[in-house]
């Protein structure tokens, strides 16, 4: 299916690894320009070098937090129209909320609900003026099913929903929309890493731990990026220009609901 972006710019933030980069690699293998950023300078060029290598879309490449103001505007300098915006950033740490302070709660809050909310006030209206625009905004399964130790994102990401709720009917006429994609577990770094942290608590090997949670996914594995990777660049395709306002969960059907 082809589909129909070719062309287009999109920005696609924290995508060195995992879910950024897949996206930046479906939308770039689409023919789509794309602006990749992450904070470490080499990790964030080789990537782009990799994407470059698989032929489709210009990569460019910027070191920077997305969560700062001066991120942002770098970002913006380099790719001030986009008709793609993936809004994307590292998740908050995990814990006890009877632990976390005030300069926490900001950060997590800066991190997973303002930075794509300054982003896509940045660039929504130019995507109406245009006639064309694809926001997606990378959340959790944590939106639909609160995790009971990542509070900070459940908070974040479900403030960042419910003002996307908001919007989402107010830009679709001008054929702009703005959805969420719902990661359950994916095989990343991100994941890795808390079952490094958990073998590190429980005295019990990694890999075990994360063979366990796999096959306690009814789809009996985690989830591959690229699968992610899909899904957004379909999500962003002019196919999909009735799509908007919809918060779609791509969990290996771990969320146990009807609907
Ligand atoms: P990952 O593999 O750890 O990759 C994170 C990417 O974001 C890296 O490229 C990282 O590069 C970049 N990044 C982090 N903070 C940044 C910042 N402030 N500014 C710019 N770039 C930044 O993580 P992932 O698994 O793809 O997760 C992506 C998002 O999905 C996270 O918010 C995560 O919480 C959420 N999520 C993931 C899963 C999962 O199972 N993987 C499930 C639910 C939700 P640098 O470190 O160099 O900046």
């Amino acid at each position: 299916m082809d589909l129909a972006i070719a062309g287009k710019k999109a920005i696609v933030c924290a995508a060195s690894k995992g879910l950024g980069k897949a996206c930046a690699v479906s939308l770039a293998r689409e023919g789509v320009d794309v602006t990749i950023c992450a904070r470490t300078p080499e990790t964030v060029e080789a990537t782009a070098a990799e994407i470059r290598a698989l032929g489709g879309g210009k990569v460019t490449a910027i070191a920077c937090d997305i969560t700062s103001e001066e991120g942002r505007q770098m970002v913006l300098q380099h790719c001030p129209e986009p008709d793609i915006l993936i809004n994307n950033a590292g998740g908050p740490p995990s814990g006890d909320f009877r632990d976390w302070d005030r300069d926490t709660w900001i950060r997590a809050l800066d991190a997973n609900m303002l930075t794509p909310i300054f982003l896509i006030k940045a660039t929504v209206d130019g995507m109406m003026a245009r006639k064309f625009g694809r926001i997606i905004n990378i959340t959790s399964s944590a939106v639909k099913a609160p995790i009971e130790v990542l509070g900070l994102s459940n908070g974040a990401r479900a403030g960042l929903t419910g003002f996307v709720a908001g919007i989402a009917r107010k830009t679709v006429a001008s054929n702009v929309t703005i959805n969420g994609i719902l990661p359950g577990p994916f095989d990343t770094d991100r994941l890795r890493g808390s079952f490094r942290a958990a073998a590190q608590k429980t005295g019990r090997p990694a890999e075990d731990l994360a063979a366990e949670r796999a096959a306690a996914n009814p789809a009996g594995r985690f989830g591959q990026a690229s699968e992610f990777g899909e899904l957004c660049a379909y999500l962003c395709s002019a196919q999909a220009g009735y799509i908007t306002g919809q918060n779609i969960l791509i969990d290996g059907g771990h969320f146990p609901g009807t609907l």
